[in-house]
């Protein structure tokens, strides 16, 4: 073993194998000798254990682990799954996904200084804000708006700066919480709020607000159910009628949405108030995800009256939560789609498909299954729900087309499912009743052959 061991080459006289000779084209020699390091003391290990017996076989065992290492530390941890859960908005995979327009304004910024913060009329400086502002005023009728890091951050920065050290009204049928332990109570405590609950779980009328509203009010505070429903015997009281005990007591409304519709879906059976509607009913503020409805990155968007605006962008928290230019420029991106309003519903991914028809939708499973049967992969095509997920429209079923793979001799479906995940371009799929479901609704037909191929290797891997 020893004598082995002495085989080994020195670094530098490793770097100079002509094996190395392309890697040294791309790296630097002091990260190729670092790696080569590594890669000795695995070869070591591989004498050690009596896997590498010959000496004609050390340099060779150096070079391929040190490729193998260098391919592995070099590919990036986050990288891109096809998502064929049919789930629109997957928090777990990164909720929506951009336009092509977004998409185009932060491949045109990420490179290149900016006017991020330059008033370019004035030359002098300007505001980051300043950037969505009038689009935002044109899509929902605001006054005034600004962006932070995400709707949680948003919620914190409104609380803080519009009612710390005083009361927030809230119905108790609205201290909801949100996936990832943000719970609506703790997040006003966290801000400072003094938390005050009217009515009860499943009912909360005008007089219990009125009853509530005394001179340590602060804020009345509205909050999107989001991921639940109350069924039944139920009450809430919607804005409009909200707002005229808000002007009466001169205490403003806050409303947290959650979601945030930019676009009207009602016509797809989709109840969910636009944010223009909402601010039309007379809402103060109003805070929203980018990376929920709106289809854009992920964000905080806080729009509403000038004056209370002016006042949340004084608070030195905004600081601590400010967004980023790249942020900004895909969130600018997303917003000029929505000015053609007949175009955004092709445009925008995530409306597109969450609108989508089910003739569209059977005519994609029935191109992927034949594509499949190409591959002798038979697939059923079903009629199934998918969910829209990312904590929005929990109650509401979207039907669409699926295929279908059923346990066959040949294969375990959770042997396969793993499979699928594990795959250098991993696959989440559905499983139920221990069948193998893809919902057509999330797969892009430009992934059909990548997910046919890929499929088709696991598949094949796993039998
Ligand atoms: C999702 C959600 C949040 C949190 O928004 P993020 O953008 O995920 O930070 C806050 N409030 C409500 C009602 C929500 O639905």
């Amino acid at each position: 073993m020893k004598e082995l061991y002495r085989k080994i080459k020195k670094i530098d006289k490793l770097l100079q194998m002509p094996e190395f000779k392309g890697l040294r084209d791309i790296y630097s020699d002091a990260y190729l000798m670092d790696s080569i390091k590594e890669a000795v003391k695995m070869v070591r290990t591989q004498i050690n254990e009596n896997i590498i017996t010959d000496e004609n076989n050390i340099d060779s065992a150096i070079v391929s682990e040190t490729i193998k290492n260098i391919t592995l530390e070099q590919k990036p941890n986050l990288r891109k799954v096809l998502n064929c859960t049919g789930t629109v908005l997957h928090t777990n995979l990164g909720r929506a996904i951009l336009s092509d327009r977004a998409k185009e304004s932060l491949n045109n910024l990420s490179d290149q200084y900016s006017n991020l913060e330059l008033n370019l009329i004035t030359g002098k400086r300007g505001s980051r804000y300043d950037h969505i502002t009038s689009i935002l005023k044109k899509l929902t009728g605001c006054e005034d708006a600004l962006v932070v890091n995400n709707n949680a951050a948003a919620v914190l920065l409104v609380l803080t700066a519009l009612s710390k050290g005083k009361e927030a009204i809230v119905s108790r049928g609205e201290l909801v919480e949100i996936g990832g332990s943000f719970r609506i109570p703790n997040v006003m405590d966290f801000g400072g709020a003094i938390l005050k609950e009217v009515g009860t779980t499943n009912k909360t009328h005008l007089f219990d607000y009125e009853n509530a509203i005394n001179k340590e009010t602060g804020l009345l505070v509205k909050v999107h159910n989001s991921n639940y429903t109350i069924k039944g015997f139920t009450q809430s009281i919607p804005t409009e009628e909200l707002v005229p005990l808000s002007k009466k007591k001169r205490v403003p409304i806050y409303y947290d949405l959650g979601s945030g519709a930019l676009f009207d879906f009602s016509p797809y059976g989709i109840q969910e108030p636009t944010v223009k509607s909402l601010i039309k009913s007379g809402v103060d503020i109003l805070s929203f995800s980018g990376d929920k409805l709106l289809g854009g990155p992920q964000g905080g968007i806080i729009i509403g009256k000038k004056k209370l605006i002016d006042k949340i962008k004084k608070n030195q928290l905004l600081r601590a939560i400010r967004v980023d230019k790249l942020t900004l420029s895909a969130l600018e991106g997303t917003l000029i789609e929505y000015l053609d309003m007949g175009k955004v519903k092709t445009n925008n991914p995530t409306i597109n498909m969450l609108t989508v028809d089910l003739v569209t939708l059977e005519k994609k499973a029935k191109v992927l299954q034949e594509m499949f049967k190409t591959e002798n992969i038979l697939f059923d095509i079903k009629k199934l729900n998918s969910l829209s997920g990312g904590g929005s429209l929990p109650d509401k079923k979207f039907p669409s087309f699926c295929l279908v793979l059923d346990v066959t001799e040949d294969v375990s479906i959770p042997e396969l499912v793993e499979n699928l995940r594990f795959n250098k371009i991993p696959m989440l799929v559905r499983v139920k009743d221990n069948k193998l479901i893809m919902d057509l609704r999330t797969i892009k037909e430009e992934d059909f052959q990548m997910l046919v191929e890929e499929f088709s290797k696991v598949y094949n891997g796993t039998i």
